[in-house]
């Protein structure tokens, strides 16, 4: 599966000239143009590379109307407009027929932007942090299953091993099939901070870097679809459900943010409470008052609600704390330009560019009306009595 030349130059300021040349350096005889329906799910327009160009221009039209959740038929001409740095090549097939990608925004055919595009939601929400001075970072723990293919090569809920959080192989026998993931990922320009087996039987974890919000959305789709297309080279079923096994952990999606001004942290604050800043404890005050509407975003299907139940780290009750997992908003103990918050219910079945854009807006609210985060709680709520829950509201 090695690539043998391209390396993901630095696309930040790639020209569709630059694209053009990539392409036909590596061979890349197709194009994706990707973008996501409102629930998250990747959809793509094919094109020959000989329509590279064209395509570069803004100039592919499809129709909306056949997008869930986009527009009426009566409107639905719409353009992609591709957003040349986010350009990579997949990293398998035929060295001879290499598939590329580039991520799109939706535009009216008139060059306004779609208002039902999730990653223009994301951006407009981006520019209102903005106009506050301020830009979001962000990093995730994608959390999912590796399940055997049934016969007929359907998804099972079979496991493919019986290791748990941390094991080694002989037991971890997905490993391979992780590692063929991380390879792959890397290949695209990934930064990957670590991969491991986590706690149920077949269960999986990868966590990205911290980058800014438009990028980590842009590669959360992006690893769903490497995840599930190497697993099945590995005839092994990807499930990011958010919990298939109703007897083990299922599979979160936990956010660490954080806000810079003028380059540096707005969450530090060496004398603040807690070595956090008024900023940091606002936006914290901001996810905790809006936790409850969060959820129809960040947890969107049935099924999110079957994690959300006591005994497996899931959080279960409105809070935050310095010290353990049990709660929503964790805060881990990194201070300077590591500080950041990390919120725990969100899984890997959201649309992520939704999902931050409606972080951030808590956030941001909480900024602005100026309010004041409870105090932590750092004591397991779980084993807390149901009078000290409700003191504690
Ligand atoms: N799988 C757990 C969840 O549903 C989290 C386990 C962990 O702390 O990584 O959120
Ligand atoms: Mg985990």
């Amino acid at each position: 599966m090695r690539h043998a030349r391209f390396l993901v130059p630095d696309l930040s300021a790639a020209t569709a000239k630059d694209v053009v040349e990539l392409a036909e350096v590596n061979d890349v005889r197709f194009l994706r143009l990707q973008f996501t329906d409102i629930l998250g799910v990747n959809k793509n327009v094919e094109i020959p590379a000989t329509r590279l160009e064209k395509a570069l221009a803004g100039d592919i039209l499809f129709d909306g109307s056949s997008i869930e959740g986009f527009v009426r038929t009566v409107e639905s001409d719409m353009l992609l407009r591709p957003d040349l740095t986010t350009f990579r090549i997949f990293p398998w097939g035929d060295s001879q027929q290499r598939v590329g990608r580039l991520i799109c925004d939706i535009v009216h055919p008139d060059g306004t932007p779609f208002p039902g595009d999730p990653r223009g939601v994301l951006r407009r929400q981006l520019s209102l942090a903005a106009e506050r001075g301020f830009t979001m970072q962000t990093g995730v723990e994608v959390e999912f299953f590796l399940f055997k293919q049934g016969a007929d090569g359907r998804p099972s809920t079979e496991t493919h091993d019986v290791g748990s959080y941390f094991d080694l192989t002989p037991v971890d026998l997905g490993e391979d099939a992780r590692r063929g993931i991380v390879d792959a990922l890397e290949q695209m320009g990934f930064a990957v901070e670590a991969a491991h087996h986590e706690i149920a039987p077949g269960q999986h974890e990868i966590d990205l870097r911290s980058a800014d919000a438009l990028r980590t959305a842009d590669d959360i789709v992006t690893l769903r679809f490497v995840v599930r297309n190497v697993a099945q080279r590995f005839g092994l079923h990807a499930s990011f459900m958010p919990k298939p096994l109703f007897a083990h952990a299922g599979s979160g999606m936990h956010t660490h943010q954080s806000l810079l001004r003028d380059g540096t942290n707005a969450f530090h604050d060496p004398t603040g409470d807690f070595g956090l800043s008024d900023v940091a404890h606002r936006y914290i005050a901001g996810l905790l008052a809006h936790a409850r509407a969060l959820c129809a975003i960040t947890n969107p299907l049935v099924n999110s609600y079957k994690r959300l139940v006591p005994g497996f780290e899931a959080p279960m009750h409105v809070s935050w704390s310095l010290k353990n997992r049990s709660p929503l908003v964790r805060v881990p103990s990194r201070r300077g330009s590591g500080t950041r918050v990390e919120l725990r219910s969100p899984d890997p079945s959201t649309n992520p560019y939704l999902a931050l854009a409606a972080m951030l807006a808590a956030g941001l609210d909480g900024i602005d009306q100026q309010v004041d985060a409870r105090e932590p709680v750092d004591s397991n709520i779980a084993e807390l009595s149901h009078r000290e829950q409700r003191r504690l509201r």
